[in-house]
């Protein structure tokens, strides 16, 4: 089977002068700090932007645009203001810093869509680039409300998602505004879409999935999807405990979603029946008749669970070491403390070595990376996905509401 097939904006022929509407990531991580004055002044409050990754990942989007002589309206969210107005999440520090980066001046919008519904013959569009205030601070953004689309599908002449990471999200400037406007994929998402459904449709085995943190109900529908697809999947983290406990291990304090332990025994039933088809020799002591492995041995801290032991660690970079193809989302461990960021590093350090093609996503896993740069300039074959819950939900088998409408 093929990977699945989306309308890129590199199919619109003639961009010349038309006004696209940019749904981009704009939720970036910010420090707020506070400095403190004189008596006399108020608390000044600068912020700075952590980490830009997200705002590089529509870069190419922005500047092909440019160069097709589009005009472009920015949109996008920052941070959950529940549905108002909160000003220490303005997007203007995004503003900010995207006129740094593209060397340009760009108009900042901060209307009202509610009240001040601006037509296509709006002065917004006579800029090359312009930006609205965060979508969220209107309510009817995260309602998927169908005016509220409308509205923001008047500015423009086309719709394009850049906004990976919110695919996964009914809101009214990824879902239903697709309804009213000719809608395309940016060259971030075409991205995703093509390194995500090619380990979905027709990856080169051996496929190996490894899964760790701690969100197990996020984690759950991408084990359950590749039951039949992996060669193995290698569980660690908080995830781990679920299925340890289900097996009937003592896991004592750790951390646990009691929700999710007979669900997991289904599976567990389930990955055993499966893995008759495995073809990889597995040397494992306890899950060598299992496609699901789970660690055998562990770092413990306060009677908890906190990371995967050395023999786990020696058994999952073997079977590491024999795939063609590995995704990988969620830490082994209690990565921020360094006592128990062991497991975590040695996995990802063993990923980046195999001759595998790899797909990495989540948060928190991404953080990992970040500090661990040097091994990715390394490999080309390493696809970091912008999504986590996207990511998650999309290798879950979900169809996202970011991205109906755009498949052909
Ligand atoms: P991602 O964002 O990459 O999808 P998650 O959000 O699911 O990952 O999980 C990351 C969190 O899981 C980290 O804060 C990490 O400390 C925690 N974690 C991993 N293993 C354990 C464990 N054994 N006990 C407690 N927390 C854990
Ligand atoms: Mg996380």
């Amino acid at each position: 089977m093929s990977s699945l097939k989306i309308k890129s904006i590199k199919s619109l022929k003639n961009l010349k002068n038309k006004t696209v509407l940019v749904r981009c990531d704009f939720d970036v991580p910010l420090s707020h700090k506070n400095t403190e004055s004189t008596k006399a002044q108020k608390h000044k409050s600068t912020i700075k932007i952590l980490d830009d990754s997200r705002l590089q990942a529509c870069l190419p989007t922005i500047e092909y645009l440019l160069k097709k002589k589009a005009k472009i309206i920015l949109i996008g969210h920052l941070g959950r203001p529940g549905r108002k107005v909160a000003p220490e999440l303005s997007l203007l520090p995004i503003k900010e810093k995207l006129e740094k980066i593209l060397s340009k001046d760009l108009r900042f919008k901060n209307y009202d869509l509610r009240i001040n519904f601006t037509n296509h013959q709006s002065p917004i569009t006579n800029h090359q680039i312009s930006m609205l205030e965060n979508l969220r601070f209107n309510p009817d953004e995260e309602k998927n409300d169908k005016n509220f689309a409308k509205k923001l599908a008047g500015l423009a002449d086309i719709y394009v998602n850049e906004a990976f990471a919110v695919s996964h999200r009914s809101a009214a400037s990824v879902d239903a505004i697709k309804n009213y406007l000719p809608s395309y994929a940016g060259l971030n998402l075409v991205n995703e879409i093509k390194n995500l459904s090619y380990v979905l449709k027709n990856p080169k085995k051996t496929l190996i999935i490894i899964i760790g943190g701690a969100k197990i109900e996020t984690k759950l529908p991408v084990i359950k999807n590749f039951l039949n697809k992996a060669d193995h999947i290698l569980i660690g983290g908080a995830v781990a405990n679920d299925f340890l406990l289900a097996e009937g291990y003592k896991v004592k304090e750790s951390l646990v979603d009691k929700d999710y332990i007979e669900e997991a025994k289904k599976i567990l039933i389930k990955s055993k029946v499966k893995s008759q088809k495995s073809k990889l020799q597995l040397k494992t002591q306890n899950y060598k008749d299992s496609k699901i492995i789970l660690p055998i041995d562990f770092v413990w801290g306060n009677n908890k669970i906190l990371d995967i032991g050395k023999k786990t660690i020696r058994e999952y970079c073997a079977i590491i070491k024999k795939a063609n193809t590995i995704v990988w989302n969620g830490p082994m461990g209690y990565f921020e403390t360094k006592k128990f960021a062991n497991g975590t590093y040695e996995i990802a350090k063993a990923i980046f070595k195999s001759k595998a093609r790899v797909i990495i996503g989540g948060g928190d896993t991404n953080q990992i990376l970040n500090h661990n740069t040097a091994y990715i300039i390394h490999n080309k074959k390493v696809f970091v996905s912008t999504g986590g819950g996207a990511m998650l939900e999309f290798l879950g088998g979900k169809k996202l509401p970011g991205i109906n409408k755009l498949l052909n």
